[in-house]
């Protein structure tokens, strides 16, 4: 039987788009559907926006650091809109970079909502197309819990588009996105309220971590909310919103952002035309090979609810051509992930946090830590200070977890997730001669 497509893709994003380009130069004819923007939400309301503000929001205590360096400057002014519109712009060209890309490596690209008719037929903007393989890659959304005046909130997709900045804002959540947009917020000079429900934030974090990020989110002017709840919202006058609390206080602020996690677009998807199973939150189940219930059908990405980051997505896309070009079923390990929080510090993690290394390895292990006052802030009259921490199995010596806190954390983790991915012992790290003078190189000088 011959089909229009071997494989078509439903979503343009992080693993969609990777899945299409390396399945089409391998010889496979691919389609592709998008129905907002080339790139997902990574390159649209994601990882790249995002870091583009992080930098923004960074230079309030760089200027102020300035001053001890000799700098005199004059009063420092930001303009909301010049940020915005210059973001805009770059990523409208790495839109046109991803068009580029799908283009050069003979994806065909279908602009739309695609729905799934049955196993083998897709339909965009009223054309069928039928197919050996379709990829489910469709991502997630933000999902706002319902309660009176929800409908008046924002969520980190309209964050990226704001008319202006207000002058208060509370966010709710306790997760990477709350954090990272309350360093946003409040580097750009907004009142920052973060609100969470739970006695301290970024749960699943090694506990330690999570601490020093809280004195450290402190620091930086971010007023903590924890153990609260919100029992309602409602409008006042002049874009004034009045957060109602459980515990009987309220707040008052201009914008109020949820970020309480997200949920897989599965919306008007036609998985009921399918043997497409999900679990109740709307995650599509797989098996290890990416394959859904339905055997011409395969998911990954946000949309499996694994671990939602974009180099993921792609490598589960990697695994995927593999198994669809070569016919050899792969599979990814998930072990040894190494995530950034892009707060202010950065904090970095890779491996196992001090409590799972303890409920694996119980008292065979060896915790090393430092904290110290970075030399840029000697000079810069900051108080921020780095938090480095290491977990090693003391009969093998192995390293099975890394974590820190400071400037350029997801840089120095990245390299040394390479390392414990390689298995490295603490000897190893012990027998490595370090960057002088860096923060780095106190992972190597730890005794
Ligand atoms: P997506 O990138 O979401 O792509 C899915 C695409 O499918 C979308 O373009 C959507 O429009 C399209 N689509 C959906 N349904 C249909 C349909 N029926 N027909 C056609 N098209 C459809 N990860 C990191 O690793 N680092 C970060 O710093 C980071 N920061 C983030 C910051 C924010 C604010 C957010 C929200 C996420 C961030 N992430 C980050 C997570 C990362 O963006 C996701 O893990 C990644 O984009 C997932 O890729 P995906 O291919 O599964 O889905
Ligand atoms: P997360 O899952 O990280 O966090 C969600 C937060 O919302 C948690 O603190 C959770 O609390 C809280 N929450 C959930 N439901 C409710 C509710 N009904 N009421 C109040 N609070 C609630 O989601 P995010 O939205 O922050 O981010 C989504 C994903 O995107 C992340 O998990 C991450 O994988 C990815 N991402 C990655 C980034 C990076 O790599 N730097 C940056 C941004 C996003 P509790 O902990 O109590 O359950």
């Amino acid at each position: 039987m011959s089909y229009d497509y071997d494989l078509f893709v439903i979503g343009a994003g992080s693993g969609g788009v990777r899945t299409a380009r390396m399945c089409s130069q391998q010889g496979l004819r691919v389609g592709i559907a998008e129905s907002q923007y080339l790139g997902g939400t990574c390159v649209n309301v994601g990882c790249v926006p995002k870091k583009l503000f992080v930098y923004a929001s960074a230079f309030s205590e760089e200027f102020e650091a300035a001053k001890g360096f000799g700098w005199e400057l004059g009063p420092a002014n930001f303009d909301w809109n010049k940020l915005r519109d210059n973001k805009n712009q770059e990523i409208q060209r790495l839109n046109g970079i991803y068009g580029h890309l799908l283009d050069g490596a003979g994806v065909e690209l279908h602009e739309g909502k695609a729905t799934i008719v049955d196993p083998h037929n897709v339909e965009v903007n009223g054309q069928q197309f039928s197919c050996k393989n379709i990829l489910i890659a469709t991502g997630g959304t933000p999902f706002v819990p319902e309660f009176p005046g929800s409908d008046l909130v924002i969520t980190s997709n309209e964050a990226f588009f704001l008319e202006k900045l207000p002058k208060q804002i509370v966010i709710v959540g306790g997760g990477y996105i709350a954090v990272e947009f309350a360093g946003i917020f409040n580097g750009l000079g907004v009142e920052t309220h973060l609100v969470y429900r739970g006695p301290l934030f970024l749960r699943g974090f090694d506990q330690e971590l999570r601490e020093v990020i809280k004195e450290e989110v402190e620091n930086q002017g971010v007023n903590l909310h924890f153990s609260t709840e919100i029992e309602n919202i409602e409008a006042l006058q002049d874009d004034i919103y009045k957060v109602q609390f459980k515990n009987g206080s309220s707040l008052e602020a201009g914008l109020v952002m949820y970020a309480t996690g997200r949920k897989p677009n599965i919306a008007g998807l036609g998985l009921e035309n399918t043997q497409v199973e999900t679990k109740s939150n709307g995650v599509v189940i797989v098996d290890d090979y990416f394959q859904t219930a339905e055997p011409s059908i395969y998911a990954l990405g946000d949309v499996i609810g694994r671990v939602e980051l974009t180099p993921v997505a792609i490598t589960e896309g990697m695994a995927l051509t593999k198994t669809l070009v070569e016919g050899t079923p792969t599979s990814i390990d998930y072990s040894n992930i190494p995530t950034a929080v892009f707060c202010q510090p950065n904090s970095a993690s890779v491996g196992l946090t001090e409590e799972q290394a303890r409920e694996q390895y119980g008292d065979d292990l060896k915790v090393f830590r430092s904290r110290f006052r970075p030399m840029k802030e000697t000079l810069g009259g900051g108080a921020g200070k780095v938090f480095m921490k290491m977990i090693v199995v003391e009969s093998t010596d192995i390293v099975v977890g890394c974590h820190m806190v400071g400037e350029h954390a997801g840089e120095i983790i990245q390299g040394i997730a390479v390392a414990m991915k390689a298995g490295a012992k603490k000897a190893d790290f012990d027998a490595t001669v370090g960057i002088h003078p860096t923060a780095a190189e106190e992972f190597v000088t730890m005794r």
